[in-house]
């Protein structure tokens, strides 16, 4: 494993980090598949990371209870754990040490060595200065109970600058990837937290793994690229090669994700990509831009819905689709492949019932209660809209195409 500087906090960091928001599950209401999610973890502790990100939303709760029980026995002694404070239910004040004392409990852990602010937006900025919740953080970390503090974000660049002149932070995490260098707290942003010696670690490096299966358009590139790189390693070490990354997450599901992203994170370095190799990732940039129809990371904070709609798999179908080859044999097959996975998603009260929240896109009633929830800023509705009219009513996906 390579380590990285992490900001000015007084260790390093591995180049990986470990994101536990898509463990392994089985079941149609997905449980985290305890025994192998516990499996990754240490195999992924025993190849040299150091970094545990977690928070008391994902997988609903289970992430931080699984990711306790994997860190006994000696693993969290070797880690740095991280996890979040749920902004989008914190109403008091009060609410702070609530959460605080029931994710440590979860984590079986003493004290945290980083405590988030989760999704900091405007609004939940203006909601942590109201609840003087920083003096919350400072008071828990005087008594042992956190080491840092940072905060997660998901806004545009103005709010980040404002948020990060607003407090001495020491670590910040960001949505960034080759293909967001211009969206959420952009390059500009990822530069301006690094000069103040902030240390900045990724999220989404993968945008919610769409950029490891990569249209047919851009699988040419990869397979014309002068270094052989697999989807994820060209992603990955994008990131690595800038000086103001601290560490990468990875929301890793399976042993075979855990191997592959330790052995890209083995092979990494600042200022390691050539001149060649960065032009690669611009035109698979670009490629990928004309492409996507919905930016869904698939991060789930929009669900449940209480229509029973199943949001990030609508636009993964509707995204997936627009990569399709159109035109040879094997892409039809998968196109039909696609049909067929929307037409298994319940279309109406009585499939919800024995499928909950697996519904499909023409179940919203547009009450708009996810819409707040997105940190993609995704007009759900309208977009769910388009996913119905493709799926149900054969609108053709190029007009919808940028
Ligand atoms: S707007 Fe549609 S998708 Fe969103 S919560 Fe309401 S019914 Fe569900
Ligand atoms: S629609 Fe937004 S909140 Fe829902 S999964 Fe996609 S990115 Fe996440």
């Amino acid at each position: 494993m390579n380590y990285r500087k992490m900001g000015s906090l007084p260790w390093e960091v591995s180049a990986l980090g470990f994101g536990c928001m898509r463990l392994p599950t089985s079941g149609i209401i997905p449980l985290v598949n305890e025994r192998t999610a516990i499996e990754i973890i240490r195999y992924g502790i025993d190849r040299g990371i150091n970094y545990m990100d977690t928070a008391w939303m994902y997988h609903m709760g289970q992430s931080e209870k699984v990711l306790g029980r994997a860190l006994a026995g000696g693993y969290r002694e070797k880690v740095k754990l991280v996890t979040k404070l749920p902004m989008i239910f914190v109403r008091k004040t009060a609410d702070f040490e609530r959460y605080l004392d029931e994710q440590l409990a979860r984590l079986q852990t003493e004290y945290l060595d980083i405590y988030l602010f989760h999704m900091l937006n405007q609004v939940n900025f203006d909601k942590m200065k109201k609840l003087e919740l920083l003096a919350k953080m400072e008071k828990a970390r005087d008594a042992g109970k956190l080491r840092h503090i940072g905060f997660s974000f998901h806004d545009t660049l103005p709010v980040f600058k404002q948020i990060i002149d607003f407090y001495p932070w020491e670590m910040a995490q960001i949505q960034y990837n080759y293909m967001d260098t211009g969206v959420q707290a952009t390059t500009e942003g990822l530069q301006y937290a690094h000069a103040k010696g902030i240390a900045v670690v990724i999220m989404e490096p993968l945008k919610g793994g769409q950029l490891a299966s990569p249209p047919a358009e851009a699988q040419a590139i990869i397979d014309q690229a002068p270094v052989k790189r697999t989807p994820v390693d060209w992603a990955l070490q994008f990131l690595w090669n800038r000086p103001e990354v601290a560490c990468v997450l990875s929301g890793m599901g399976s042993m075979k994700m855990v191997e592959e992203n330790c052995s890209s994170a083995e092979r990494s370095g600042i200022g390691s990509l050539t001149d060649e190799e960065n032009k690669v990732i611009d035109t698979l940039a670009e490629t990928y831009r004309q492409k996507i129809i919905v930016p869904c990371t698939s991060c789930h904070y929009c669900m449940p819905c209480p229509s029973g709609v199943n949001i990030p798999q609508n636009f993964a179908l509707l995204n997936n689709k627009s990569f399709l080859r159109v035109g040879k044999f094997s892409g039809k097959i998968v196109q039909w492949m696609v049909s067929r996975n929307y037409r298994h998603l319940a279309k109406n009260s009585r499939q919800l019932a024995e499928n909950k929240e697996n519904g499909r896109a023409s179940l919203c009633t547009k009450c708009n209660a996810c819409v707040p929830k997105c940190p993609q800023k995704i007009a759900i509705p309208q977009e769910l809209e388009k996913v119905a009219a493709v799926f149900e009513k054969g609108k053709k996906i190029a007009s919808l195409q940028g």
